[in-house]
């Protein structure tokens, strides 16, 4: 009789995200991302449950595919693999004895952990948690541990059904991608970026990447490096995908034969945020994340961000500002970045500038430097060879770029 239950994932998001206004529409975004990341599963069917997301799947097997999905998805705190039983005590046994058939039995030690959304059902939590902690000692001769234990087994009391699950493995957690509007994130294929993208995308927002290349002065590999940095971080959002890719190469060219040495960066930095700026209020982007980290290279001083943030009217954010070096690589290394980061390219900024740049450029300085110049003939010219992705990153073939790039 236990081979007729539904076999289901039960997943969990934090409740806090859950109160206030934005409920039905953070459970709606959610409910959409967890779709489109399950949509080529055998999936029976994805319901919403008393704040709780079910998948019904169609065989027990796709369960470990199911598990690699979800890991993915913004807004799930936790999941669980169980099965759905009505409100007796005898069907809630029968659930976990079907529980443990799929998973064997607890190691050295668990607990059965109670949730009682339904406040008539006649047993209290602690009391049903002891009956059915007993029924499962009694079948396993394991023991019960209820400080330390291998296993906690959890049936969730609602009102027309229980859920009952095995152990549950952790979510991404954060906001579901969706919920907090879109973002434009300078990608430089570097180690910084990405997670600051990751960042974002982590709470709430859709990103576009924007990425500025010096080719053909240089090496055409950030450009390769940042498509597979698109591809990978692509996981994690539904399919709005957007990369633009911007040469900038001409433009630095005739700032460097018009600027004066040292103040170079900072003035190509300005031209990277203009550009940015501008593909920022065609996206409906409301902010700009770079993946600046306060004091970690010479144009990242306080003075230097001023003058660089001074041409944007957006808010520039700075997910990293706090963290080091190692912070970030450590988190690029969980996140999956890292090792597409690591390859070494021909970094844009370095192209035609001296070996110590000012630390302290004033807004008054650049300002004045790009009196020699016509800045937004160059915004202009940048963005009209500009490459934009769309749509499956696993498509995108940077070849387009660098042939926009020398037209
Ligand atoms: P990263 O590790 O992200 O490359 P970094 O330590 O090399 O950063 P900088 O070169 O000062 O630091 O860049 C600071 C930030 O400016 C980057 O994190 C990125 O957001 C943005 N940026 C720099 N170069 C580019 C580029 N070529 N295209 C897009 N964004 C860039
Ligand atoms: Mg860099």
């Amino acid at each position: 009789m236990s081979t007729t239950m539904t076999p289901l994932v039960i997943v969990r998001v934090h409740e806090l995200a859950l109160k206030g206004q934005n409920r039905p529409f953070f459970k709606r975004t959610l409910f959409e991302n967890l779709r489109f990341a399950l949509r080529d599963l055998p999936i029976a069917r994805l319901q919403e449950r008393a704040l709780r997301f079910l998948v019904r799947l169609e065989d027990p097997t796709v369960w470990p595919e199911v598990a690699e999905r979800l890991r993915w998805v913004f807004g799930v705190a936790n999941f669980s693999p169980g099965v759905e039983t009505a409100l007796s005590i005898e069907a809630m046994q029968q659930g976990l004895v079907e529980v443990l058939e799929r998973q064997g039995a607890p190691a050295a030690s668990f607990r059965i952990r109670v949730k009682r959304t339904n406040k008539n059902f006649p047993l209290t939590s602690p009391e049903l948690e002891r009956e059915l902690g007993r029924f499962v000692q009694k079948r396993t001769g394991t023991p019960v541990d209820l400080s330390d234990p291998d296993v906690t087994y959890q049936v969730e009391v609602l009102y027309d059904r229980a859920l009952v699950s095995g152990q549950s493995i952790p979510g991404p957690g954060g906001l579901p991608i969706g919920v907090s509007g879109r973002v434009v994130a300078l990608l430089s294929g570097g180690f910084d970026s990405p997670v600051a993208a990751y960042r974002l995308m982590k709470r709430g927002c859709f990103v576009t990447f924007v990425h500025f290349h010096a080719y053909p002065y240089v090496r055409p590999i950030s450009i390769e490096k940042v498509v597979e940095l698109a591809r990978h971080l692509s996981h994690y959002q539904p399919p709005k995908n957007r990369l633009v890719v911007v040469p900038i190469g001409d433009a630095q060219r005739e700032i460097a034969l018009a600027a004066e040495p040292s103040l170079r960066v900072v003035l190509y930095r300005r031209l990277m945020l203009r550009i940015a700026t501008a593909i920022a209020h065609e996206e409906g982007a409301g902010a700009i994340v770079t993946g600046e980290s306060l004091g970690q290279v010479a144009s990242q001083t306080l003075e230097n961000m001023r003058a660089i943030g001074a041409v944007t009217d957006l808010p520039i954010l700075r997910p990293l500002v706090g963290n080091n070096k190692d912070e970030i690589i450590a988190e690029a290394v969980r996140i999956g970045t890292e090792p597409i980061s690591r390859v070494p390219d021909d970094d844009c900024c370095t192209v035609f500038v001296p070996l110590h740049p000012a630390t302290r450029v004033t807004v008054e300085q650049a300002a004045a430097a790009e009196q020699a110049y016509d800045v937004e003939a160059l915004v202009q010219q940048c963005l009209a060879r500009r490459t934009v992705y769309e749509g499956d990153p696993f498509r995108w073939d940077p070849l387009m770029a660098l042939a926009a790039a020398t037209a």
